[in-house]
C-alpha cells in the first residue's frame, strides 16, 4: 500500500476534508501541520490569540488521531524546508493538501511541489476551503466576475443544475498510519517552542463545539435576515473563526443553510457566496493584496492624521458607535459585521485616513482574519474595491447608532462612561465627562471626503 502525508493548513478538521479524503482512499497515511516562521515572524502580539485557538484545534485532533492508534506531527519551520524533509524522511509517495488562495500560499506550494519532485515525491492539491472555485464560475465570455450579483446568481444556477448534491469528502480514519510520536502536540510545550504564550480566545477552537454552533444557529437562522444587523442581538452565526481555521467545511455551512426554507437561511447562503466571491477576486486579481482593485484610487492622498487613527484603534474618537466598536475588538478579537462597516467607513471617510492602515489593524487583531475577506470588507467601504459602495456613500456613524443600537445596549456596554445616559443623547453625547468630544467635525470631514475623492475622479 502506498504511504502519504496528508499537509493540514487552513483546514483543521478530520472530517469532509477533500485532501485527507484523497489520501485515505489511495492508500495510508500520516497527517502534519507546521507552524510556519513565515507566517509566526510577521505576528507582532506574542500572545496572539489565534495561536491559542490554533493549539485547541490540534489538540482536539491529535485526540481523535491517538483512537485510531496514530498521530499527529507538528513542525516548527519553512513549511519548503520541512514537508519535503519529512517526506523523504517517510519516504512517502505522496503528499496531499487542500488548496489556498493567498498569494503567498500559493508560492509556498509552489516551491514545495518542486522540492517534492525533485525528490521524485508527488504534490496533489484539491478545491476544499470554497465551494466553487475562481475558474468555475465565469461569465458569458469566460471572465472572472467583478461584480456580485451576477456573480452569486451564476454561482447559485451552477449549485441548483448540480440538484443541490454537495458533495461528502468521507475520511475512513482506519487508513492512518499507526505509529506513536513521542513529539505530539501533548507530549510538548508548543507555546515555548514557537516563542508564543497561551491566550484562549473567546470561542474554544476545534470541531466539536463548531459543529454544535452550527447546530445551535440553525434554530436561529430563520430571524437572520433582520437579526444580523444589530450588535446587541446573537443573530449571527459567529462561525467565521472556525471556518477561517477550518474546523468545519463551507459544505458543512452549506448544507445546513439548504436544510431550511426561509429568507434567513437565503440571505446567510448570500453570505457565505460572498467569501467564495472575495477568494475567487483574490486568486483572480491578486493584485488588490497589496494595493486597491482600482488603480486610481492608489493615488489618493489621504490627509488624515497619525494621532487620529490612533484614537480610532484605541475607541476614543468622541463616536460612540465607533468607540464601542473598537474597545470590543481590541478585548475579544471579534467584531460584529455592522460595526465592521461603520469602522471602516468612518476611518477611511471621516478621518480620511488610508483604507490600508485599518486593514492591517484588522489582520492584526481579528481572530477570524482572512486576507481575501478582509481585504474585500476594506475595499468594499473604501469604494476602492470591485463592486464597492460608491465613494459618495459615506455611513453617518449617528444614524447608524440609532438604527442599529437604538437603545444604545452595545455602546452602555462597551462605552460606560456614557451608560447612564438617556437613549435619545447616547448616539452624540455632548460634554460628557470622561468621554472624549468628538476628534472631528462629521459634516466638515464628509464634505472633505467628497472633494478628496472628485479629484481623483477627475484626474482618471
Ligand atoms: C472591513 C471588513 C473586514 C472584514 N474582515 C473579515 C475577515 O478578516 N474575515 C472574515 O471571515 N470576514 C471578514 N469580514 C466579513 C464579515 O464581517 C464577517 O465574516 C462576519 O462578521 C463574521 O461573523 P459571523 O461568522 O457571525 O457571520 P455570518 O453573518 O453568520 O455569516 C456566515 C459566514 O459567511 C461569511 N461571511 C459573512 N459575511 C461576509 C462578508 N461580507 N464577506 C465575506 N464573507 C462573509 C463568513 O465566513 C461568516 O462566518 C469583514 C467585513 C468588513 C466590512
Amino acid at each position: 500500500m502506498d504511504h502519504s502525508l496528508c499537509w493540514i493548513r487552513r483546514d483543521l478538521r478530520l472530517h469532509d476534508h477533500h485532501a485527507l479524503s484523497a489520501a485515505l482512499e489511495k492508500g495510508t497515511t500520516t497527517v502534519v501541520f507546521v507552524f510556519d516562521t513565515h507566517i509566526l515572524d510577521k505576528l507582532k502580539d506574542e500572545d496572539d490569540r489565534r495561536i491559542t485557538f490554533i493549539h485547541e484545534s490540534l489538540v482536539e485532533i491529535e485526540k481523535e488521531l491517538n483512537k485510531k492508534g496514530s498521530s499527529l506531527v507538528v513542525l516548527y519551520g519553512k513549511p519548503e524546508d520541512e514537508i519535503p524533509k519529512l517526506a523523504e524522511k517517510l519516504k512517502v509517495k505522496a503528499v496531499f493538501a487542500n488548496r489556498d488562495y493567498e498569494p503567498y500560499a500559493k508560492k509556498r506550494d509552489e516551491t514545495v511541489r518542486k522540492k517534492l519532485e525533485k525528490a521524485g515525491i508527488e504534490f496533489h492539491q484539491y478545491k476544499d476551503s470554497v465551494y466553487f472555485e475562481s475558474r468555475e464560475i465565469l461569465t458569458g465570455s469566460g471572465a472572472a466576475y467583478k461584480v456580485f450579483t451576477p456573480y452569486k446568481n451564476n454561482w447559485l444556477h451552477q449549485f441548483e443544475s448540480s440538484r443541490r448534491s454537495i458533495p461528502e469528502y468521507s475520511c475512513s480514519l482506519k487508513n492512518l498510519r499507526k505509529f506513536e510520536n513521542t513529539e505530539s502536540i501533548l507530549a510538548q510545550d508548543w507555546f515555548k517552542i514557537i516563542g508564543f504564550k497561551k491566550n484562549p480566545p473567546l470561542l474554544i477552537g476545534g470541531t466539536k463545539i463548531a459543529l454544535k454552533r452550527l447546530q445551535e444557529f440553525t434554530d436561529r437562522m430563520v430571524d437572520y435576515k433582520e437579526a444580523r444587523n444589530f450588535p446587541s442581538v446573537d443573530g449571527t452565526s459567529s462561525l467565521s473563526v472556525y471556518i477561517r481555521f477550518g474546523n468545519l467545511s463551507v459544505r458543512d455551512m452549506i448544507r445546513v443553510a439548504i436544510s431550511k426554507k426561509s429568507e434567513g437561511a437565503a440571505t446567510w447562503l448570500s453570505e457565505i457566496i460572498w467569501r467564495d466571491f472575495y477568494q475567487m477576486i483574490l486568486d483572480q486579481f491578486p493584485h488588490v493584496a497589496d494595493g486597491s482593485f482600482k488603480p486610481e484610487y492608489d493615488k489618493i492622498k489621504y490627509s488624515g492624521e497619525e494621532a487620529h487613527f490612533k484614537k480610532w484603534c484605541a475607541g476614543e474618537t468622541g463616536f460612540p458607535i465607533v468607540d464601542a466598536a473598537m474597545r470590543c475588538f481590541n478585548e475579544t478579537g471579534l467584531m460584529h459585521n455592522r460595526l465592521r462597516m461603520i469602522v471602516a467607513s468612518f476611518l477611511v471617510k471621516i478621518l480620511l485616513v488610508d483604507w490600508k492602515k485599518g486593514e492591517e489593524y484588522f489582520a492584526q487583531h481579528l481572530l477570524d482574519f482572512d486576507l481575501a475577506s478582509n481585504n474585500g470588507g476594506w475595499q468594499w467601504s473604501s469604494s476602492s474595491g470591485c463592486d464597492a459602495q460608491p465613494y459618495f456613500r459615506i455611513f453617518n456613524p449617528y444614524t447608524q447608532s440609532e438604527k442599529f443600537d437604538p437603545e444604545g445596549i452595545f455602546i452602555r456596554e462597551w462605552v460606560p462612561e456614557l451608560a447612564t445616559l438617556p437613549n435619545k443623547n447616547i448616539h452624540r453625547p455632548e460634554n460628557v465627562p470622561g468621554y472624549p468630544t468628538p476628534i472631528v467635525s462629521y459634516e466638515l470631514n464628509r464634505l472633505k471626503a467628497l472633494k478628496m475623492y472628485e479629484a481623483i475622479k477627475k484626474s482618471s
